[in-house]
């Protein structure tokens, strides 16, 4: 018993022998975040037997006579060191694979170009937005400039009327991958942003502060008004369908047929039955009607499940 005791577990050997665990990736090991990015995953991964398989697409997961997985066929991948780009060779592999888990990778959100084409100028990839400093120029104004490749840059190619837009996190090239990063986009980012106001602070500076909290209080405020989204009423339409009728003043305006948005109740207004707090999982709903002038926007909830019967119970304000 003491023997057995003191043997330390081969977990590797085991594991092996049952068929191994193996990570079967795209590129290569040092172009995956988990290396760029903290390559001690990686170390730790190996020490406990894992194979990592770099270069391979998958193309297909092949059934068994169960209709479970029983292998994955992959595409091999050629890297081209000179262009640095990724293209499929033709030459396909299948590995035995009873257990298969998917890493969902993300790319940056530029899905405002793609539904408004020429708004922005993107990367040479079109995955990114292609960063810009704003300068002020021979004009005497501010106007975006290209970023020299590897400066730090915050904004897009977007400009009218001397208005601008910056990105940052897992939008921006250098900051994209995770929550440090993102945190360290807005702080190197957002002195670019004052200094767009450096004629509005020079003015501002010599007002009094009362004044200037007044400033800042009416910007908050219309903030507030044009952005939040409050309940106005809820109307009964038939036994199991409702209206629920918004007041979303920035939304009414900018709608369009076919957008949907997401309504859910807060944790800390919802209604307690029996120490049960009645909490909604957001709903994806269809805009039905909007009143631009009166800032309202309608959603019709049809009654099928938990979440859609808690509408009725939303309180206006
Ligand atoms: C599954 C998963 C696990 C992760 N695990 C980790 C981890 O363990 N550690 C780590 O550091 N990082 C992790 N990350 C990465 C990390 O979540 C991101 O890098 C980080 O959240 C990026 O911050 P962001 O502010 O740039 O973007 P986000 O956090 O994505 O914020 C963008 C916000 O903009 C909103 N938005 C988008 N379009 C519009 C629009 N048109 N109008 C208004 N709002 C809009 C979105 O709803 C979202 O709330 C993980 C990511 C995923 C997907």
């Amino acid at each position: 018993m003491r023997r057995l005791r003191a043997k330390k577990p081969d977990l590797v050997s085991l594991v092996r022998s049952w068929g191994g665990v193996s990570l079967v990736y795209r590129k290569r090991l040092q172009d995956s975040p988990a290396y760029r990015l903290n390559h001690e995953e990686v170390q730790k991964a190996l020490e406990e037997g894992i194979n990592f398989v770099e270069l391979m697409s998958p193309t297909e997961a092949v059934p068994d006579e169960y209709g479970a997985v029983k292998a994955l066929k992959f595409e091999a991948v050629n890297y081209d060191a000179e262009t640095g780009k990724f293209t499929n060779s033709g030459e396909i592999h299948e590995f035995p694979a009873r257990t298969v888990c998917v890493a969902a990778g993300t790319s940056p959100n530029v899905i405002y170009e793609k539904e408004k084409p020429g708004t922005f100028q993107l990367d040479e990839w079109r995955q990114f937005f292609k960063p810009f400093k704003v300068e002020r120029n021979g004009d005497g104004k501010l106007h975006v400039a290209e970023a020299a490749k590897g400066e730090p840059a915050f904004f897009t190619s977007y400009e009218r009327d001397g208005r601008f837009i910056s990105y940052y996190g897992d939008n921006h090239p250098q900051y994209a991958g995770n929550v440090v990063k993102a945190m360290a986009s807005a702080k190197h980012g957002y002195s670019k942003v004052v200094e767009l106001f450096a004629d509005e602070l020079a003015e501002r500076g010599s007002l009094p502060q009362a004044e200037r909290d007044s400033i800042f209080d009416k910007l908050v405020a219309t903030l507030d008004e044009q952005l939040r989204a409050y309940v106005v009423k809820v109307v009964r339409l038939t036994p199991t369908i409702v209206d629920v009728i918004v007041k979303a003043p920035l939304q009414a305006r900018k709608f369009d047929p076919g957008q949907f948005y997401r309504l859910q109740n807060f944790e800390t207004q919802a209604p307690v039955v029996d120490g049960t707090r009645l909490m909604m999982e957001g709903l994806a709903l269809t805009g039905a009607w909007v009143d631009e002038e009166a800032w309202l926007l309608s959603m019709i909830v049809l009654e099928m499940g938990t979440s859609s019967r808690l509408c009725s119970l939303l309180k206006e304000g």
